[in-house]
C-alpha cells in the first residue's frame, strides 16, 4: 500500500523553510537541503482529508516537480488535463457541477504530482472529488488510483476490469515495476447511467483494448471519455496486451453510431472538438481498425 505522509500542522518544513508557511512534514528529508537544491520544490499545497501538505511530501514527487499537464477548459464544467511530458501517461478530466467533481483517469502514481500540480493551479483541492472514475485499470491510467482513495476520494472501474486487475491484468504493473493498486471498487461501473451527486453519466462497455474498458459520457455536455478505445489522427487502442482482441475493440465501436460527441477525450492525445470533427475522425480510426482486421497480409 502506497503511504500518504502525514503532517503535523505548526511546524516548519525541513526543506522549504519560511516558503512552506508553516507547512511542515516529518518524510521529506534534508538530502535535498544539503544539495542546495532546496529552490526546486514549488509552494505548492494541496489538501488531503482536510490536512494541508506539501506537495513535495509525496515520495516520487521530485519526478515531477514541472506540471506536465496542460489544462484546457473543453466547455464550461469539463477540464481536460492533457499529458504532455516525455514518458507515457493518460490525459485526465475532471467533471464539475455545482459542489460535485470526478476526476476520470489520474494516471501513473509516480507522474501524480504533476496532475496535482495543475489541479491546485485550477484551485482543486483532492478533498473536493467526490469520485474518480476509471475507464480502464492499464497502469498509465490507473496506477494512482489507491493513492486517491486513500486520500478519500471513491473510486469506480467496471468489475470486469476489476477481475481482469486480480488477474492477468496484474502482470502489466509487474512490468512497469509497480505493484498492483489494492483498491476497493466502490462505484462499480457497469452499462448505463449513473449519477454521482449533481451529474448523471452513461457508461458504456467497450472491451477490446481490456476486457473490462468502459467510455463515460456525460449526456448533458456531450462529452465523451473514451479511454484507450479510440485516438485522435485516426488512431485506435492497441490489443496486444494479455486481454485484448481488435475484433472486440471493433465491435465496441459500435456505441459511436448512436451518441452525439461534441468532445472527444481519449485517454491520449489531444481533444476533439466539434460534433462534425469527432465524426469524422471516429471513422478514419474505425476504418484503420478494420484494415488491421482484415488485412490479406
Ligand atoms: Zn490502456
Ligand atoms: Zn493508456
Amino acid at each position: 500500500m502506497k503511504k500518504v505522509p502525514w503532517i503535523n500542522i505548526g511546524k516548519k518544513c525541513k526543506i522549504l523553510g519560511k516558503k512552506a508557511k508553516n507547512l511542515g512534514c516529518d518524510v521529506c528529508t534534508p538530502i535535498s537541503y544539503e544539495n542546495g537544491n532546496s529552490d526546486k520544490f514549488p509552494d505548492v499545497k494541496v489538501s488531503v482529508e482536510g490536512r494541508e501538505i506539501c506537495l513535495h511530501t509525496w515520495e516520487l514527487v521530485e519526478d515531477s516537480l514541472k506540471s506536465f499537464h496542460s489544462c484546457v477548459e473543453i466547455c464550461p464544467g469539463v477540464k481536460f488535463f492533457e499529458w504532455r511530458g516525455y514518458e507515457n501517461d493518460s490525459n485526465t478530466i475532471l467533471f464539475e457541477k455545482g459542489d460535485t467533481r470526478i476526476l476520470v483517469d489520474s494516471g501513473h502514481f509516480h507522474l501524480l504530482g504533476s496532475l496535482l500540480k495543475s489541479l491546485d493551479d485550477e484551485g482543486i483541492l483532492l478533498d473536493s472529488i467526490k469520485a474518480g472514475l476509471y475507464t480502464h485499470c492499464h497502469p498509465d491510467h490507473f496506477d494512482s488510483a489507491d493513492f486517491l482513495q486513500q486520500a478519500g476520494v471513491k473510486i469506480g472501474l467496471s468489475k470486469k476490469e476489476e477481475d481482469y486487475l486480480r488477474g492477468e491484468g496484474g502482470l502489466l504493473f509487474r512490468f512497469f515495476g509497480a505493484d498492483v493498486p489494492e483498491v476497493k471498487n466502490e462505484i462499480p461501473l457497469e452499462k448505463g447511467k449513473l449519477k454521482l451527486g449533481k451529474i448523471e453519466l452513461s457508461i458504456f462497455s467497450t472491451p477490446g483494448h481490456s476486457p473490462g474498458s468502459v467510455c463515460i459520457y456525460w449526456d448533458e455536455k456531450k462529452v465523451l471519455c473514451a479511454g484507450d478505445v479510440v485516438f485522435p489522427d485516426g488512431a485506435f487502442g492497441r490489443c496486444d496486451f494479455p486481454g485484448g482482441s481488435y475484433q472486440i475493440l471493433l465491435d465496441s465501436f459500435e456505441i459511436f453510431d448512436d451518441l452525439e460527441i461534441d468532445y472527444l477525450l481519449s485517454g491520449h492525445g489531444y481533444a476533439i472538438i466539434g460534433k462534425e470533427n469527432v465524426v469524422k475522425s471516429i471513422k478514419e480510426s474505425r476504418n484503420n481498425l478494420r484494415a488491421v482486421i482484415f488485412s490479406p497480409w
